[in-house]
C-alpha cells in the first residue's frame, strides 16, 4: 500500500533530505586519493550525529555502517573498509538519516582527483538520466514513464546498461515504501502518479554489462565484467503542480567547484 505524504510531511521530509545533501557534502570534502572508505563512513556518522539525526542505514538488516561507499566496480552497498581511495577511482556514497521520524535518501558519485573520458561521461550521463526521470515524476505520469526515461537515455542514447536487480523506492516513515521504483519500463505503463507520492529515483548505471554479483561480503553489489558504474539518487516530492527535488547536489557542487 502506498501512503501519499500531506504537505506537512513532506516539509519535514524536506528537512531529513537536506541533511542527506549536507553530509554527502562533508563527505566529498573529504574525498582524495589516500583517504579509506571508513574514514570517510566516520565523517559521515559523526555529521549526521552532531545535526541531532540518525544514520539510517547503520544497522539496517544487519548493515555494519552508516554510509554506503561503493568503489569503481562496486554498484551499491558497499562497505566502508580500509581500502585507500587511488586518483583515478570513483567513489559511490549513499546516505540516509531519520530525522523527526522521517527518512532521507539520496546518493552522489564522487571523482577522486581526475578520472579517465570514459568514466566521466558515464558519471556525467548518469546524473543527467536521474534529471530525466524527476521530469517524467509528475501528476497524470506512470511509473513506466520515470523508468523508460532513465533506460532510452542510457541504453538506447547511449551504449551504457542499467542495473535490473536494484530499484528506486517509496520513501517516508520507512526508508523502503511501496512502489517500487524501477530505472526501465515501458511509456504509458505502470501506476499512475499521484500528488502526495514521494520515492526516491536511483539510477544505477553500469558501462559495460548490466549483470551484477554479491561480493562475498553479503552486500556489496559489483558490476560482474569488473567495468565502473555510477549512482546517482534523490528523494522527490509529486506536488500538484510541480515535482519537488526534496534533496540536494547544491552544498556537494558548491563544494567540488572550490577543489
Ligand atoms: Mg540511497
Ligand atoms: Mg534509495
Amino acid at each position: 500500500m502506498i501512503h501519499y505524504k500531506s504537505q506537512a510531511e513532506i516539509d519535514l521530509m524536506r528537512h531529513s533530505n537536506q541533511l542527506v545533501g549536507k553530509t554527502l557534502a562533508e563527505a566529498g570534502k573529504s574525498i582524495q586519493a589516500g583517504i579509506t572508505t571508513l574514514e570517510i563512513d566516520r565523517i559521515i556518522d559523526d555529521f549526521i550525529r552532531s545535526n541531532k539525526a540518525i544514520p539510517a542505514f547503520k544497522d539496517y538488516n544487519g548493515f555494519p555502517n552508516s554510509a554506503c561507499i561503493s568503489v569503481n566496480d562496486a554498484v551499491v552497498h558497499g562497505i566502508p573498509n580500509e581500502y585507500k581511495l587511488k586518483e583515478g577511482d570513483i567513489v559511490s556514497v549513499d546516505v540516509g538519516v531519520i530525522l523527526n521520524n522521517y527518512f532521507g535518501d539520496s546518493a552522489y558519485t564522487f571523482k577522486v582527483g581526475s578520472v579517465s573520458e570514459e568514466v566521466n561521461d558515464l558519471l556525467e550521463k548518469t546524473k543527467k538520466s536521474l534529471y530525466l526521470a524527476i521530469e517524467q515524476a509528475r501528476v497524470g505520469k506512470r511509473l513506466g514513464d520515470i523508468g523508460f526515461a532513465v533506460q532510452n537515455f542510457i541504453e538506447v542514447e547511449n551504449e551504457y546498461h542499467i542495473v535490473r536487480d536494484l530499484v528506486g523506492h517509496g520513501i517516508g516513515e520507512n526508508l523502503h515504501e511501496a512502489p517500487e521504483v524501477p530505472n526501465f519500463g515501458r511509456r504509458g505503463n505502470g501506476m499512475r502518479l499521484k500528488e502526495g507520492l514521494v520515492i526516491a529515483i536511483e539510477p544505477m548505471v553500469n558501462m559495460g554489462t548490466r549483470k551484477v554479483k554479491w561480493d562475498s561480503d553479503g552486500w556489496t553489489v559489483v558490476s560482474a565484467d569488473g567495468l565502473p558504474s555510477a549512482h546517482y539518487e534523490h528523494t522527490v516530492a509529486v506536488c500538484e503542480n510541480k515535482t519537488e527535488i526534496l534533496s540536494s547536489f547544491e552544498w556537494i557542487e558548491a563544494e567540488l567547484s572550490i577543489q
